[in-house]
């Protein structure tokens, strides 16, 4: 039911990035592959899901701006690219600061300034935000994350607003944990900050948010963003969904 649309999912080439292309390429859409990765491997997903690529270095202005030319008019702009950092605040590198800011909150609405004037010329849009639990709760050691995660959902909300009689939504989708390379990567810090083994993290931490006790699947996300592109889905609108296996409950 997509065909004729052109999606977006930035921060493509891994994780949950992915697996809302696939689902995306999946109902028809055009899509385009954003993000970093080993150059073989994308040169596959591109074959795989017929898609053009940016590699462009969305924590700078500059590099939004080139991604935004290299994909053209986009009518499903889904803002996925994220990194994640974990340290006691008092080491927490400013850098880092600015950098998570930049990518998990910045890129979105500049990204959005590009993207906003075809699809209200097209009567239609879909804006899609990667968000996270971490957009409504806290965790420990992760200040500029959280501070990225909640922004996002308060830009998703203006948005919502702001674009509604153009018949574009703007809502946020907010995982619980998933299992993905950012996971996978912050279990050694959060060993150091927490001073526990793999195990306690993956299980004491992790786990220990979410209810089901089970990490959410990467599709489980790219099945929600589908929904949202539905046209009865068109008066979900500001909405912040949670899929955390009840962890926000
Ligand atoms: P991932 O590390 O598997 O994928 C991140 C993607 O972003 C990759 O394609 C990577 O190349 C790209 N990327 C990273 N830095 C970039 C940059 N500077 N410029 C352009 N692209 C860049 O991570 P993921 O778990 O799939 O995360 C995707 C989104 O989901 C993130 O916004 C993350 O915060 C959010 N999220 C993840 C989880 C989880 O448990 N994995 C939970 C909640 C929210």
């Amino acid at each position: 039911f997509l065909s004729g649309k052109r999606a977006l999912v930035t921060g493509s080439t891994s994780g949950i990035g992915l697996a809302i292309t696939r689902a995306l390429h999946a109902e028809g859409a055009d899509v385009v592959l954003s993000g970093f990765g080993d150059e073989e491997e994308i040169a596959k997903l591109q074959e795989e899901l017929s898609a053009s690529y940016s590699g462009a270095d969305l924590s700078t202005t500059e590099g939004v701006a080139q991604l935004m030319e290299e994909a053209g008019d986009v009518d499903i702009l889904v803002n996925n690219a994220g990194m994640q950092f974990v340290s006691p605040v008092e080491d927490f590198p400013p850098e880092k600061w600015d950098k998570i800011i930049a990518l998990n909150l910045s890129s979105a609405f500049l990204t959005t300034h590009h993207a906003v004037p075809h699809m209200k010329k097209a009567g239609w849009g879909r804006i899609i935000n990667t968000a996270s639990a971490h957009s409504k709760v806290a965790s420990p050691f992760k200040a500029a994350y959280v501070a990225a995660k909640h922004g996002l959902a308060g830009l998703t909300k203006v948005l919502a607003l702001e674009l509604a009689e153009h018949n574009i939504t703007a809502n946020c989708i907010s995982p619980g944990y998933v299992w993905t390379p950012l996971v996978e990567n912050q279990i050694p810090d959060t060993m150091k900050a927490r001073n526990m083994s793999r195990d306690e993290v993956i299980n004491e931490v992790l786990l220990d948010s979410q209810p089901t006790k089970k990490f959410v699947q990467p599709e489980e996300i790219g099945a929600m963003a589908v929904f949202l592109c539905r046209d009865e889905a068109q008066n979900i609108n500001g909405a912040n969904w949670s899929v955390d296996g009840g962890w926000t409950a």
